[in-house]
């Protein structure tokens, strides 16, 4: 009898595991994403993999830069109260402000700053729609191509290059530092262009560090090349030494307020 109960129990538990196993393995095929991509140069991953591991949830503090007051040399893309910096595609930035802050339109096109930068520290707050239905997706392009992206990945379940603070196809954040929908966050990032020798050829990657509330999410990371989806990034196109800093419309909800960005001047070295 207590071989039998023990075998019971055995097979219990065996049918446990393998219930877990086909649960897991379940979630995995659900999960989003896609393993028809480019592998990236780790060898590792595809572009946009669904088993490329999640970065590890960090609760923020309540503030870090949230509220940050520009420094006396920074130039300020948006204090609350127009657009006077930034236009659209066809003109004048379509996006609505109210209140302190910017608000996508949605499907009015992507917004940039009129003036273009090289190497620099920004500081953008972001919000989250508080609407379930929309998945806030949206983003920071920096000189204009490279995403960094904003997403309520505190709500919503995307492949781990698509999460809010991940370089777009590219690279993880390397923490999720999100806040709730409806909670203003803060990116400070530190930003140095790609830079080509007078030959035109390719010296090396755009580097960056990204602070997510004040979480550190990426240090010193090179990107792999312009943000595209489903495709493995690339150099093989010469871009200027500046460009704009542009946000996204993904035809969802974000908003944005307190934008500023510091020139970054070449620091002598020892
Ligand atoms: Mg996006």
């Amino acid at each position: 009898m207590l071989v039998m109960r023990k075998t019971l129990l055995f097979a219990v538990v065996l049918s446990t595991a393998g219930l877990a196993g086909l649960v897991l393995q379940t979630l995995a095929e659900n999960l989003p994403g896609y393993t028809d991509t480019p592998m990236l140069p780790s060898g590792k991953w595809h572009v946009h993999d669904p088993k490329r591991p999640q970065p590890p949830v960090v609760t923020p503090a309540a503030a870090f830069s949230l509220g940050a007051p520009a420094p006396s040399d920074a130039i300020v893309l948006f204090d609350g109260t127009d657009l006077s910096h930034w236009e659209g595609d066809q003109g004048a930035a379509p996006w609505n402000v109210h209140d302190g802050y910017m608000e996508i339109k949605p499907h009015s096109g992507y917004i940039h700053t009129k003036e273009k930068f090289g190497d620099y520290q920004l500081h953008v707050e972001f919000s989250e729609p508080v609407n379930p239905e929309d998945p806030g997706n949206s983003g920071v392009f920096l000189q204009g191509v490279y995403e960094l992206q904003i997403y309520n990945s505190d709500d919503n379940h995307i492949y781990a290059d698509g999460v809010c603070g991940a370089f777009y196809g590219q690279s993880p954040p390397l923490a999720n530092a999100n806040k709730k929908p409806g909670q203003w966050q803060t990116f400070d990032i530190i930003f140095e262009a790609a830079r080509w020798n007078q030959n035109h050829q390719f010296v090396r990657p755009a580097i960056v560090t990204v602070f997510q509330n004040g979480v550190l999410i990426h240090y010193q990371q090179p990107l792999l090349g312009p943000t595209g989806h489903r495709i493995l990034a690339n150099y093989d196109k010469e871009l200027p030494a500046t460009g704009p800093i542009a946000l996204q419309d993904h035809g969802d909800i974000v908003r944005f307020r307190n934008i500023w960005v510091r020139n970054i001047q070449d620091e002598e070295k020892p």
